[in-house]
């Protein structure tokens, strides 16, 4: 299988889809040609790749030859992929790429549609990207604070710790929750999942529990179900109180395939303690505050909002290794024949990505 690795062009995005350690772990199955630069921002330049058996080339060759291509974000030039090439990617939730994508004989397998069973947890990049993005939320999010996470008590003086917040307590809010305690924060986390209340206790944070019924908020796939919107707005008034006294607020609430659920309003801006910090992680599907912008720094009645989109891109290194892993997983468990990536639409992962209904045997971990 002839396989294209491009270099990315969105801005900031400075991941690359394999690294020269899964190429060499891929073996001789897969003839791999590496966009010249493409490791470069994450800390792989183009000779690793050569002496990991990749060939170095230009992005025409990669169009001319590649009939699969792997990337994080789908190249700008879909147009371009061999005829009935596959593209594995991410971007299965973005309609202007579907839109494009119908318009050639392109295959493409949009890995935020990987199924979450135990089978796929290997593959998963939106779990691996999640905890390093969650991770990089709170250095983000402490550089933009007026106090220190940490307690300190010295001789020259005494600071109390910092309160961290985690809003949706996923897989970025719990990564969130650990790192915030691993740098000495007093740490707490909320999500409309009864069952997320064990997993903020096991990363040594209070789960806080408002007062407000949320019935059933949890659907087969592990997901959280969305709230209507009376529900919603009992919600963001039930954790205003508990928001009053945080200095850091990670916000992770998603619903997929739907807008983030608003849980901090204008309402909620006038409670908080000015100096307060939120790093809203739900920027790019319309963020879980009514003041966040995606990629811009707001102030709003002395709360800094921040809506970085390109988390793990802050640690590209570790964020490609992960999602390398997870790539080199897939095509292993796709497997080749002849000469093409095998795409078997009985398998359930296979099905998943290419969009197609469920065959039965789909279960949750
Ligand atoms: P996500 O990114 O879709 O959402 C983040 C969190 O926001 C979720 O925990 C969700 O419950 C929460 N949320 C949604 N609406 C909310 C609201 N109104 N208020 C507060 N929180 C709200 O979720 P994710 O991190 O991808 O993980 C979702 C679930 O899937 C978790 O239970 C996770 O443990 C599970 N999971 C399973 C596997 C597997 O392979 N079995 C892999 C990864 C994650």
């Amino acid at each position: 299988v002839v396989m294209g690795v491009p270099r990315e062009t969105l801005p900031g995005e400075r991941r690359v889809a394999l690294t020269p350690a899964d190429i060499k772990r891929l073996g001789p199955a897969f003839d791999i040609i590496v966009e010249a630069g493409a490791g470069s921002l994450a800390g792989f330049p183009d000779n690793d790749y050569v002496q990991a058996g990749a060939r170095i080339a230009d992005v025409s060759v990669l169009q001319r030859e590649a009939s699969v291509i792997v990337s994080v974000r789908a190249p700008e030039w879909i147009a371009h992929i061999k005829e009935g090439g596959v593209l594995i990617s991410l971007g299965a939730r973005d309609l202007s790429l579907a839109k494009a994508l119908a318009e050639t004989s392109v295959v493409h397998l949009g890995l935020e549609r990987l199924p979450r069973i135990t089978r796929a947890q290997s593959m998963d990049v939106l779990s691996s990207q999640a905890s390093i993005a969650g991770y990089a939320a709170v250095l983000e999010g402490a550089r933009h604070l007026p106090v220190i996470l940490p307690m300190l008590t010295t001789a020259a003086g005494v600071i109390k710790p910092a309160n961290v917040m985690a809003l949706g307590a996923g897989v970025a809010g719990l990564q969130a929750l650990a790192t915030a305690r691993r740098m000495g924060a007093l740490t707490h986390g909320f999500d409309v999942r009864e069952s997320a209340r064990e997993q903020v206790e096991s990363v040594g944070a209070s789960f806080v529990a408002p007062n407000v019924s949320l019935a059933s908020a949890e659907t087969s796939g592990g997901y959280a179900r969305e709230q209507s919107s009376d529900e919603q707005a009992q919600l963001r008034r039930a954790l205003a109180e508990h928001l009053r006294t945080m200095d850091l607020i990670v916000t992770t609430a998603q619903i997929p395939g739907r807008p983030a659920p608003l849980l901090i309003d204008d309402e909620t801006f006038a409670a908080l303690a000015p100096g307060t910090v939120i790093v809203d992680m739900a920027a790019e599907s319309g963020g879980n505050t009514s003041r966040t912008r995606p990629d811009v720094e707001v102030s709003f009645g002395g709360v800094t909002v921040l809506g970085p989109t390109q988390l793990p891109s802050h640690a590209a290194g570790d964020a490609s290794r992960m999602y390398g892993g997870n790539i080199r997983h897939l095509l292993e468990h796709l497997g080749t024949k002849d000469g093409a990536l095998k795409l078997d639409p009985s398998d359930a992962i296979t099905s998943a990505l290419l969009g197609l209904p469920k065959p039965s045997e789909v279960t949750t971990a």
